[in-house]
């Protein structure tokens, strides 16, 4: 597993990339900027709502609207801020007029996740509302009344990791039963959290800088290019605390 600091560094250069991307025409012509997610370069959770808003889209932050500010006062319920955690979208950029994002949108954009959960290397992942869950469990029929507040052990790209789909923050501001059961269903998180780290596939080196991992050289029967979402049974392992606090340092403003 390389060292914090250097997958730090290498999510600082993912962050670059991901400015110039201009993968989806449409997006990359309308937005005003690529937010590509922010918090804590090393958390042990990463949150994963669906894309960024027009609030967002001028700050270049995730989430700092008001399903932002009841996702703050969810993590400090219990007994967390931003800073520990990850905050990222299925889309880097602001789909005009907010409109869903659509199924070509996510599919260019996947490999930017897979980037931040490879570099990052969260244990958990709460995806919040429909979109991030069906495209993190590739499940596109199961919704997330079915789904929130359970989890499971899922491949997701290149990480193994605990999954658990929430309702998104936004559709808990008007709605106070929802905002219940999230808030129920975030009450929980420290306890996944607390529970040992799921066991990763093999991983090399080449993963880390180049995205490529070599043919033949997997400890496990994983495919070269990682399924995009399998369900693996839970098998564990001595949990790693390697925890660092936050440097604020990046251009945009505490990014990672
Ligand atoms: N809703 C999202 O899904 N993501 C954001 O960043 C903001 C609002």
């Amino acid at each position: 597993m390389p060292p914090a600091e250097t997958r730090r560094e290498e999510l600082k250069a993912v962050w670059k990339q991901a400015q110039a991307c201009t993968k989806c025409p449409q997006l990359a012509a309308t937005r005003t900027t690529v937010v590509f997610g922010a918090g804590n370069a090393d958390a042990d959770l990463m949150f994963v709502g669906e894309a960024p808003g027009a609030n967002e889209d001028k700050q270049g932050l995730p989430f700092v609207g008001q399903a932002g500010r009841l996702l703050d006062t969810l993590l400090e319920e219990i007994g967390l801020a931003r800073s520990d955690v990850f905050i990222a979208n299925t889309l880097l950029c602001r789909p005009p007029g907010n409109r869903d994002p659509l199924p070509g949108e996510i599919d260019n954009c996947r490999h930017w996740l897979y980037r931040k959960l490879e570099l990052i290397e969260p244990r958990v992942i709460c995806t919040l509302g429909n979109f991030s869950t069906k495209l993190l469990r590739a499940d596109p029929g199961t919704g997330i009344t079915r789904l929130h507040g359970r989890e499971e052990i899922r491949r997701i790209g290149p990480r193994t990791v605990r999954l658990y789909p929430l309702y998104h923050p936004a559709a808990a501001l008007y709605t106070p039963s929802m905002l219940e059961t999230l808030r129920a269903d975030f009450s929980r998180i420290p306890d996944l959290l607390a529970l040992p780290a799921p066991t990763q596939p093999a991983s090399h080196p080449a993963d880390l800088v180049g995205g490529h991992r070599p043919a033949g050289t997997g400890q496990q029967p994983a495919p070269q290019q990682p399924a995009a979402a399998e369900l693996v049974v839970p098998e564990p392992e001595v949990a790693a605390d390697d925890t660092e606090a936050p440097e604020p340092e990046s251009a945009q403003l505490g990014l990672f």
